[in-house]
């Protein structure tokens, strides 16, 4: 078995709180097989993200995180999300395939590096996707659907935060096209998977903070959230963005010095919604 993810659990008994970072990985594996340069394909990662909210187990939440790449598989899409003209043979099982897969390039195996140009020089066959499948992308969900459901069985409710960062500029392949992005943009798919309240609690935060911040625009949030998210079972999942420029080089990944400072802020939110948010 691979080693897909990590667990950061906090001291004592843990609280309702559950951050997962499932874009923050940068262990790119050997059978990866990539002809895009590596640097390049970097820039899809949200780097540094799964450290930006490193703090929040001070507070008592726990906070899980990938160790593979999302280009090599990307956990916020579905197993069914998989675009079959990049196979060199037919898929064995059903597929779903995505407008962000058919238009972008960006399904559970990403095609693109958006407008930078393909991944692969070669087709990938059935046999690689599907160990990518059963090696990654399953320990990951099954590692944060458990510790969902094991936050929801101690407290009865359970707030699920998934956490990404985005570039700090659209292009023209994104939602929103090459404009600047705002701070930060929360989502909850449009109000169907966490109560309003708790949104409201994180946007006011983060703008008493003096962030720009964005509601479901340009992301409405995906897969992590739209599988999690029931809040009429006490079941609350928003997505989160930070805007990259805030806290890195966006060329080089490396952490701007006020990094330190996103992290007090993003520790601070778990703080918040755990004495505010009243979920
Ligand atoms: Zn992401």
């Amino acid at each position: 078995m691979t080693d897909a993810f990590r667990i950061h659990r906090p001291q004592g008994t843990p609280k309702s709180l559950v951050f997962d970072s499932p874009h923050s990985g940068s262990i790119y594996p050997d059978d990866f097989g990539h002809s895009i340069d590596r640097m390049i394909l970097r820039r899809s990662e949200d780097a540094h993200v799964e450290e930006l909210f490193s703090g929040v187990t001070d507070h008592g939440a726990t906070l899980l995180h990938a160790l593979f790449p999302r280009s090599y598989i990307d956990p916020n899409r579905n197993e069914d999300d998989i675009d079959v003209t990049m196979l060199d043979a037919e898929w064995p099982h059903a597929i779903n395939p995505t407008s962000k897969t058919l238009e972008r390039g960006v399904g559970l195996i990403w095609k693109d590096m958006k407008a930078l140009g393909p991944i692969y020089d070669r087709k990938l066959s059935v046999a690689e996707v599907s160990q990518r499948i059963v090696e990654y992308w399953r320990p990951y969900h099954a590692a944060l659907a458990d510790l969902i459901d094991a936050a929801h069985a101690s407290h009865g409710c359970v707030l699920h935060i998934d956490c990404h960062s985005m570039a700090s500029m659209g292009d023209r392949t994104t939602e929103d096209g090459a404009v600047p992005r705002p701070d930060f943009v929360v989502s909850d798919r449009e109000g169907t998977t966490c109560a309003p309240r708790i949104l409201k609690c994180v946007v006011n935060y983060l703008r008493n903070c003096g962030f720009t911040v964005s509601i479901n625009d340009p992301y409405k949030g995906f897969e992590l959230v739209r599988r999690h998210g029931r809040p009429a079972e006490g079941r609350h999942s928003l997505q989160i963005e930070v805007n990259r420029g805030l806290y890195m080089d966006e060329e080089t990944l490396s952490k701007k010095p006020n990094f330190v400072i996103m992290q007090k802020v993003l520790s601070g939110l778990a703080a918040v919604l755990l004495t505010e948010a009243e979920y």
